[in-house]
């Protein structure tokens, strides 16, 4: 654990050098996740907190049986297709705007997934299936999600949730259209327009989450038109 951010440093700062300029801004936000890190802990107490009150009703419906009790951990197999379902419940193809590659940052970087705008406490679901790798709170994303895919070479990001779903734990299998959370404003989004952060990573399977990956525009894949 302490000598995880020097790793990571070195990491970035290997990175940074090796490649060309746009990798110094991966490299930053690699440092950036590594210097969220003390928050983890701090995560993991709160986790820890939940998994022991684990209350029986909960007012969130979605991810509920009708006796009130949560969902079991482990999920029916289920054959893993390229189609994604559009990670906010009740919003439409037809609704999406492709703000991938739009500029951020005063444009000194690229918006590398799309946001989903939705009502505060809106249902945040699975867009594909995959094992919760990470539940991350970053300065810049808030409460996020990572999902990694079963074959390890994709990475699901949401961030800005308002909280996250009863009973979500890192390891756990998630099924597409799973509730992960609620649609909120957490991180560095407007309070004003509350929204899903969502992002498809193409990485390896032996990469670490917060590695630099490759982003690839989910609107083509939610919107089915490859
Ligand atoms: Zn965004």
């Amino acid at each position: 654990m302490a000598s995880s951010f020097a790793e990571k440093a070195q990491v970035a700062a290997v990175t940074a050098t090796l490649v060309s300029a746009g990798w110094i801004v991966a490299g930053a936000f690699v440092l950036d996740r590594a210097e969220s890190e003390q928050i983890e802990q701090e995560i993991a107490t709160k986790q820890q907190a939940e998994r022991e009150v684990q209350p029986v009703e909960e007012d969130d419906g979605v991810d509920a049986t009708p006796d009130g009790k949560q969902e079991t951990v482990s999920m029916p197999p289920e054959t893993e297709t390229a189609t994604l379902v559009i990670p906010v419940l009740n919003v439409a193809a037809t609704d999406l705007t492709d703000s991938y590659a739009d500029e951020r940052g005063g444009g000194t970087r690229l918006h590398q997934g799309i946001d989903i705008m939705a009502s505060e406490g809106t249902s945040v679901v699975a867009a594909a299936p995959g094992k919760i790798e990470r539940l991350f709170r970053s300065d810049a994303g808030g409460n996020t999600v990572y999902v990694r895919s079963d074959d390890g070479e994709t990475i699901y990001y949401y961030a800005h949730l308002a909280e996250y779903a009863q009973g979500l734990n890192e390891g756990q299998q998630v099924r597409r259209g799973q509730r992960l959370g609620s649609v909120g404003s957490s991180g560095n989004a407007d309070p004003e327009a509350p929204h899903l952060h969502f992002e498809v990573m193409r990485t390896t399977p032996t990469a670490k989450w917060w590695e630099p990956a490759n982003s690839v525009n989910p609107y083509p894949l939610l919107v089915q038109q490859r």
